[in-house]
């Protein structure tokens, strides 16, 4: 478990700019989902409201187009019934001019209390003369008073509504009616209002329905006569209600409604739009939303993305020069400049302070580790270290062993304090006389070691007898000279290895003891 945690690790840039991602994200959301939500309320109200203005301009056309038919109607009837005196052929020019003046009607006849049609414009229709005893006009001539009857289906087969004007004489008695008909998909003034065929681009269409809720006029004319049931809508208009509100129509298709009846008729008008031309616009409105908001919000995310970078790096990079620390390898010490962010800042300060104090720690240690801490000459480690060095470059240098003689004697006579000050006093004399260039060690024990680099053996061999002499001179006891031996070899040209080198050395030392001690013996070369 704490496995997995460990591993899954987020970075500094990923989570801010993840961070700035989700709340932009969200934002644009809420921002879109809100936008949506109040343009399609303020859409639909201006699409029902734009549509009940054009359902009650059509519905205030038709009502008074009835309402003048009437009069016009009214008038004729009234100008018949006070000249009892006309001819046949002065009321027929009566009618013919009415019904071609006007284009109320598509026909305008004469018929009296009888049912007899005296007269009719257009002459053509051949009613003249002919006696009415059944049907529709029948009944709006038995009704003696003013009649607009619903929408019928007429003899010969089209739609129509007939609207009548009682005629009465000087006396008050029945002469019959004045009979104008409407043919609904005939030409007329009617037709010109509310015949229709088009669709308006965004879908836009309207309807009229008679009383019973046929369809009187509609784009569709296959639809024509067509009873509308269970459309809410036409309910309501059959109910003499005026309105507004989406619908589905009987195609299924949700639309957004305005109804008007026309209080003349009994008719009603409905004029709607698809909720999915909203849509449309809707999607329309949301597309250019996005392409507003977008180019600003990629910004800020590429800004992000370079300030959390900007932000990471100095931690990525403290994090680097520790792992390379904890590694063990030689790491430069991070510029001290100070960072525009305050934790990176004080973390780059802190670590700079850590890294200093760690290197100077090392430093004292390495020292301390290559040190001899009696003489405060370099140890055999450091020997080692610089015989590497130089072997390295293949480097001629001379290798002097030195060792007290009979350091033990001192040691046991004076004590193991005397003998130490003697090891001490002897790195003096030993530095007094060799050259700045040569490096003196301490081997172990009362044996030292000197390099003389870029030295030959013979060479090597003056500075080490100058050496001894100057011991023996110096280093005295109570009156008796403290002498030293050494043993002397070359590199590379007496061995090309340090160990046989050493073993050279060893040996030449060993010859200058059997040979009677405070002396200098060059490996190799007898005496
Ligand atoms: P030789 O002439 O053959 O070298 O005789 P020697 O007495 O010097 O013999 P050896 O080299 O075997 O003895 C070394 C002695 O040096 C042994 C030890 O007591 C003494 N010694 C080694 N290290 C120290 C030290 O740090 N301080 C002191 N005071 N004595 C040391
Ligand atoms: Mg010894
Ligand atoms: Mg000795």
């Amino acid at each position: 478990m704490k496995r997995l945690f460990r591993t899954r690790k987020v970075n500094l840039a990923t989570l801010l700019t993840g961070l700035v991602c989700a709340s932009v994200i969200l934002t644009i959301m809420i921002m879109i989902i809100s936008s949506y939500q109040s343009e399609k309320k303020s859409l639909t109200q201006t699409y029902l409201a734009l549509n009940y203005s054009k359902s009650s301009k059509i519905s205030d056309s038709v009502d008074s187009l009835f309402k003048s038919m009437r009069l016009s109607l009214e008038d004729t009837a009234e100008f018949l019934s006070k000249k009892n005196t006309l001819s046949d052929q002065e009321i027929q020019e009566q009618l013919e001019l009415l019904r071609n003046n006007s284009r109320y009607f598509n026909s305008l006849s004469w018929i009296d209390e009888t049912g007899l049609v005296r007269n009719i414009a257009p002459l053509s229709i051949g009613l003249k003369g002919q006696t009415i005893t059944t049907g529709k006009t029948k009944i709006v001539l038995d009704a003696k008073e003013p009649v607009l009857t619903a929408p019928y289906t007429g003899p010969s087969g089209r739609l129509l509504v007939l609207m009548s004007q009682p005629l009465y004489d000087q006396d008050g008695n029945y002469k019959g009616m004045i009979g104008g008909s409407i043919y609904l998909q005939e030409e007329n003034v009617l037709n010109e209002i509310l015949g229709n065929d088009a669709t308006e681009e965004n879908g836009s269409y309207y309807y009229v329905v008679g009383p019973d809720g046929t369809l009187l006029f509609h784009p569709d004319q296959d639809r024509l006569g067509e009873e509308i049931k269970g459309n809410p809508v036409i309910r309501k208009l059959m109910n003499g209600q005026s309105g507004q509100e989406q619908v589905t129509n009987t195609q299924n298709t949700p639309m957004l409604a305005a109804y008007n009846v026309i209080p003349e008729t009994g008719w009603g008008v409905v004029q709607q739009t698809p909720v999915s031309f909203m849509e449309d616009l809707l999607i329309d409105h949301i597309q250019k939303l996005a392409a507003r908001v977008l180019p600003p919000f990629i910004l800020l995310l590429l800004l992000c993305i370079f300030i959390a970078r900007k932000l990471a790096a100095p931690f990525i990079r403290l994090a680097d020069v520790m792992n390379q620390l904890a590694l063990g390898k030689s790491v430069p010490i991070p510029s001290n400049q100070s960072h525009w962010n305050r934790e990176a800042d004080l973390l780059t300060k802190s670590v700079v302070i850590a890294i200093k104090a760690v290197k100077e720690n090392n430093h004292q240690l390495t020292h301390a580790a290559m040190t001899d801490p009696l003489t405060g000459i370099p140890n055999r480690r450091k020997l080692n270290e610089t015989m590497e060095e130089w072997a390295g470059q293949n480097r001629l240098f001379s290798l002097v062993e030195i060792d007290i003689d009979h350091f033990k004697r001192i040691n046991d006579t004076y004590g193991h304090q005397m003998g130490d000050e003697m090891l001490k006093t002897l790195v003096q004399v030993i530095q007094s006389v060799i050259r700045e260039k040569d490096l003196c060690f301490r081997y172990g024990g009362e044996e030292f070691i000197v390099l003389f680099p870029d030295t030959a053996a013979s060479e090597a061999y003056s500075i080490a007898e100058k050496v001894r002499m100057a011991v023996e001179n110096k280093m005295k006891i109570e009156g008796k000279s403290v002498t030293i031996s050494l043993g002397i070899s070359q590199f590379p040209l007496q061995s090309a290895s340090l160990e046989g080198l050493f073993k050279l050395a060893d040996d030449a030392l060993y010859r200058s003891k059997s040979e009677g001690r405070n002396r200098t013996t060059i490996s190799g070369l007898s005496k």
